[in-house]
């Protein structure tokens, strides 16, 4: 029946639909809904047009390492599918997306039923089932996994699950500013600039990337303490702002870009880890995950939603033995 799933996944970053993709093996009606424009979460890659050309900036996620053995695997498949490559230059286990960022989440999104542009509003139990209101509409499933992140799972989760909503509001995330910036010519610096104190903390060219083409492109992380003190600017200040921290900080002489954007991540990385592994209550069938239930990173996000997804298959194994 339309609207009636046995497993609706609220998010569908890399935890969520890592979640989806390991339960989709066991033939269930799953769907995913994300609030989100297209594939990404916080593997996010902006399209914008410089000088006719299509260019694409990586401005959340900026790498991801590959060191659990079922993860290495599904970065081998990736690599294969020609979804993900080796970025020797930010280290020996760096991998990004090709040909942008989303690549592999936009990869694991095409084998599954997901809607993007629905945002879900309210979970709520109805007899043995969960009622999700989501983007005007009604969706029925006998399990929800949520995985957005914590701040936001703790809202969506208040009234239907007050003890999992308390988790999640333990936590707290870092924000951080990000800057897409394009040049005419390239800027005399190596591909990476990485701080531990200054209020640049990472500043990558963009389109030495493998898999990428174009203008010189630059994306610029402020760290958190430097996101924070900006946080509630308009975001055209903010990248002129960092834009001149970034000459400041790498010493190359400020040149004017031909492009420049900012963009507000509020839930950048979760800071605190309280326990390794997601959640799962049978009894009402509902199920958390993502990184800040793992480790704040892209392997972490996709390690808890397996992790979630085993738990709930564990579940329907022994309930029907
Ligand atoms: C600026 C920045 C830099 C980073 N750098 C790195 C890095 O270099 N290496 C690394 O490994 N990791 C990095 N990370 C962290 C990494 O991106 C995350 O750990 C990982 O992508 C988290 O995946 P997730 O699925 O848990 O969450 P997300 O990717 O946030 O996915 C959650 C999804 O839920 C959706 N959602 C939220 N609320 C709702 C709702 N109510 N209804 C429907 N959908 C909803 C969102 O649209 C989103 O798509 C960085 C993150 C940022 C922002």
């Amino acid at each position: 029946m339309d609207g009636h799933y046995d497993i609706g996944i609220i998010g569908g970053g890399m935890a969520g639909l890592s979640a989806a993709t390991a339960l989709a093996t066991t033939a269930q009606r799953i769907i995913v809904l994300d609030k989100g424009r297209g594939p990404g979460g916080r593997m996010a890659a902006r399209r914008v047009e410089i000088g006719g050309e299509q260019v694409s900036f990586d401005h959340g996620a900026q790498y991801f390492t590959a060191r659990d053995p079922a993860f290495r695997e599904t970065v081998a498949a990736w690599e294969a599918a020609g979804v993900a490559a080796r970025w020797p230059a930010a280290g020996d286990d760096a991998w990004v997306g090709t040909p942008g960022m989303n690549a592999c989440v936009k990869h694991m999104a095409a084998n599954l039923d997901v809607r993007w542009n629905v945002r879900t509003e309210r979970l709520c139990r109805d007899g043995a089932l969960w009622r999700i209101e989501a983007g005007g509409e009604v969706f029925v499933a006998g399990t929800v996994l949520v995985a957005v992140p914590a701040e936001q799972a703790a809202v969506l989760l208040a009234e239907a699950a007050p003890d999992f909503a308390a988790r999640a509001a333990s936590i707290a995330s870092a924000p951080c500013w990000a800057v897409m910036a394009a040049f005419a010519v390239p800027l005399p610096l190596a591909d990476i600039f990485r701080s531990d104190t200054g209020p640049v903390s990472w500043a990558a060219r963009n389109s030495a990337k493998p898999g990428r083409s174009g203008a010189e492109t630059w994306v610029i992380h402020a760290g958190p303490a430097r996101s924070r003190e900006l946080i509630d600017l308009p975001k055209d200040e903010v990248a002129g702002i960092l834009l001149a921290d970034f000459f400041a900080a790498t010493g190359a002489s400020p040149t004017a870009p031909v492009h420049l954007d900012a963009h507000r991540w509020l839930y950048a990385q979760p800071e605190a880890r309280k326990g390794k592994g997601p959640l799962f209550d049978a009894g009402l069938q509902l199920g958390i995950a993502g990184d800040w239930l793992h480790s704040p990173r892209v392997e972490g996000a996709w390690l808890s939603g397996r992790m979630l997804a085993q738990a709930v298959l564990q579940e329907r194994l022994a309930s029907t033995s």
